[in-house]
């Protein structure tokens, strides 16, 4: 071993009950049962679960915890706490430590303030909370209590799953067993599981908190609702992988040490492209464990920036003008044999098993775009796709022109213009080596191969990832059971993977762009091609009405029609009030800061023209700013009272579809109005009077 000057490896997974700690504190038998449990998804055998409890308990205390809490993450895509305490009276004014079996399996928080998308009404509010073993249990220290955190799934009394773990364990699972069918008849026997992985990078800003308190639209939005463009933007591009700022160097440390803690490694960390904008990078894990950690690692960052004066921000676009954030969503199927099965391999066998695999992704992103568009659809990432930045609407693979090659090859067939000894046949052919580099990359595609994984990049920075994951789960859990069902009907299994990889080749090869997805050019093309191109999260949501996106859910047991209709009713739901607090926070400033900073200013050249008049002498320059001021001021005035007026009709409305349409297009463009003439006056008016911290500010001071 090397050694290691920072101590990370003693820090390293220091405040989780993990393998190793598990392995050390069990009975054997207990270890045995609950790591067979978590690798191989099998139930849960409850008779061990007190035994379990109580190591768990005594390895929390010695870490100093007296509470414990089952953790959480409702529809609302944060996370939630209950908090219990392990002291227990003893009834002769004396108090122990205890924890139960009952307790770590089970909670039951009151679930009434929680959405549930009518799923739950609040005389039935009870929701339970029920441990997912297959994500570690860790402590967490909050600066007043220590507590050991429980990941837990959330459900209502009739077990509706209103959380964002349930539908993704569920298609774990549906992805295991479809993933396992189809290896078992391309005559690999040994796996026994096939899990999901992911490894988000995170986006983020970080802008100094002084500048933040000055900023309602920051504090409550998480983005600059005003704000004129900085003389100096990305342009110059000297922000991305340059030199970290020795503040930023500080913070990032501190990130570190603390995820470490919680077991969660930072693999690579740099500046992004905007200014003031970071990326940190995790090393991947299970998509359910690398969810649970993308959401400790935004808390973190958030937490961590307070303590370094700083505010991060997580909005997908906090500042027009500027690159936005997003979320890039590494993900790949893997054996518990350890093999990936989006890696290419080098044998014939490594091969078509992969090509087998590539061709199920090709086709359920192709099949289901507009579902897998719907995962990412909120109102911030509005700001973002489609929004002539990374990525489009359009959803479109990247495979790279090898790989793309290699499936013209084996999509030309006999009849084909194929050079002779050029088709790929598999199970006897091999690939040609394909490129694993950075230089192969289009940074242009939402959904890009990398050499042995996907990566797909609608996913906005704020979101959490298991909804873009257990939809990517699902769909192809989908493709791989129609695969699955014809390898196994076949008598020749590579004849029939070879049809197979051959058909989707060819009926999904719209799908497949490598070119610039940023261009018109694509945009046109994509018509062409069928794609379909939905531009806003209002439209695309619809989607999850469609029956054949039902059936799916339904088929593969990751939500029921009801679980999926709330779901939908929810995001929209999220959606409209989103844009209600954006309007009225810009109804705010704008009334009591830009409004009077504009009369002040106009007040004040109004008295110069009157002076300069008295003394007989013109000043042109004078008049033309009171006028333009005063019309500015009219624009922003009238722009209020219609913004006003857009979202009192869109509050009034009770159809969550057409509520949410309303806050597009009457409240969104109102907003737009009001800025416009906000940006204006800041434009011209005096830098004193201006209330609101400026961009270059914002983006260049730390
Ligand atoms: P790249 O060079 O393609 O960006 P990296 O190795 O830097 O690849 O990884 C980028 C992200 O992808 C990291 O978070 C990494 O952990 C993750 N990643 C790598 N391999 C896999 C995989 N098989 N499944 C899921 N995520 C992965
Ligand atoms: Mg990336």
């Amino acid at each position: 071993m090397s050694s290691d000057s920072t101590g990370a490896s003693a820090l390293y997974g220091a405040n989780v009950f993990s393998e190793a700690v598990m392995r050390q504190r069990l009975p054997k038998n207990v270890f045995k049962a609950l790591t067979r449990t978590i690798s191989e998804g099998t139930e849960l055998d409850h008779s061990i679960a007190d035994v379990v409890a109580t190591a768990m308990k005594d390895w929390a205390v010695e870490k100093g915890a007296t509470h414990y809490c089952h953790w959480f993450q409702p529809l609302t895509g944060m996370t939630a706490e209950k908090h219990d305490s392990f002291i227990s009276p003893t009834g002769d004014g004396r108090a122990i430590m205890e924890f139960s079996g009952k307790e770590l399996i089970q909670g039951e928080p009151d679930a009434s303030s929680f959405p549930s998308g009518g799923l739950r009404a609040t005389f039935e509010a009870r929701g339970y909370t029920v441990w997912d073993c297959t994500s570690p249990v860790f402590v967490k220290n909050d600066g007043t209590n220590i507590t050991m955190f429980i990941p837990s799934a959330f459900c209502s009394y009739k077990a509706h799953a209103l959380d964002k773990k349930t539908p993704l364990l569920r298609s774990m699972d549906a992805l295991s067993n479809e993933a396992l069918r189809v290896l078992r008849s391309m005559g690999s026997k040994s796996a026994k599981r096939v899990v999901a992985t992911l490894g988000g990078e995170q986006e983020y800003f970080l802008v100094d908190e002084k500048f933040v308190t000055k900023r309602m639209d920051l504090v409550l939005t998480g983005r600059t609702l005003f704000g004129m463009p900085s003389p100096k933007g990305q342009e110059m591009e000297d922000q991305y992988f340059g030199t970290l700022h020795e503040r930023v160097g500080s913070f990032m440390n501190e990130v570190n040490t603390e995820l470490w803690k919680l077991g969660i490694s930072a693999k690579t960390q740099h500046n992004e492209v905007a200014p003031g904008q970071y990326e940190i990078a995790p090393i991947f894990s299970s998509v359910n464990v690398s969810t649970d950690h993308n959401q400790l690692t935004m808390e973190t960052l958030k937490d961590v920036a307070v303590r370094h004066g700083f505010v991060c921000l997580l909005h997908e676009k906090p500042f027009a003008g500027v690159n936005g954030s997003g979320k890039h969503n590494n993900w790949s199927m893997t054996t518990d044999t350890g093999v990936n099965l989006l890696d290419p391999g080098t044998t014939p066998q490594s091969n078509s098993v992969f090509l087998v695999f590539l061709c199920a992704v090709i086709r359920a992103v192709d099949k289901y775009a507009e579902l897998l568009r719907a995962t990412v659809a909120t109102h911030g990432n509005d700001h973002r796709l489609g929004a002539n930045e990374a990525p489009p609407a359009i959803v479109s693979i990247f495979l790279g022109d090898q790989l793309t090659d290699v499936l013209e090859k084996i999509a030309c067939g006999d009849e084909s213009a194929c050079e002779p000894g050029e088709e790929i046949r598999l199970g006897t052919s091999t690939l040609p080596p394909l490129p694993k580099d950075a230089t192969d990359r289009n940074r242009t595609s939402p959904f890009a191969f990398t050499g042995n994984k996907f990566e797909f990049r609608m996913v906005g920075s704020s979101q959490s990832t298991a909804g873009p994951n257990f939809v990517l789960n699902t769909i192809v859990a989908e493709s791989l059971s129609e695969i699955a069902d014809e390898l196994e009907k076949s008598g020749d299994v590579n004849v029939a993977a070879q049809s197979i990889v051959k058909r989707i080749a060819t009926e999904h090869e719209r799908v497949i762009y490598n070119g610039d997805n940023y261009t018109a050019e694509w945009e046109a093309e994509a018509e062409k091609r069928g794609l379909p191109n939905l531009k806003n999260a209002v439209a695309s949501l619809e989607v999850l009405s469609r029956k054949e996106i039902v059936d799916v859910f339904e088929k593969h047991k990751v939500l029921s029609a009801d679980e999926l209709e709330a779901r939908k009713e929810v995001l929209l739901e999220q959606y409209s009030l989103g844009i209600n607090i954006e309007a009225r926070a810009a109804l705010q400033i704008a009334k009591r800061q830009i409004l009077p900073a504009a009369m002040t200013y106009i007040g004040r050249l109004a008295e110069t023209v009157d002076e300069v008049k008295g003394l007989g002498v013109s000043c042109a320059v004078a008049t033309e700013a009171l006028t333009e001021a005063a019309r500015l001021a009219d624009e922003l005035g009238a722009g209020i009272k219609a913004l006003e007026a857009a979202a009192a009709k869109a509050c009034g409305i009770g159809e969550v579809i057409e509520k949410a349409a309303s806050y597009r297009d009457e409240v969104k463009p109102a907003m737009d109005v009001v800025r416009a003439a906000a940006d204006g006056l800041e434009a011209i008016i005096d830098a004193e009077i201006w209330p609101l911290p400026t961009y270059a500010e914002m983006l260049f001071l730390r």
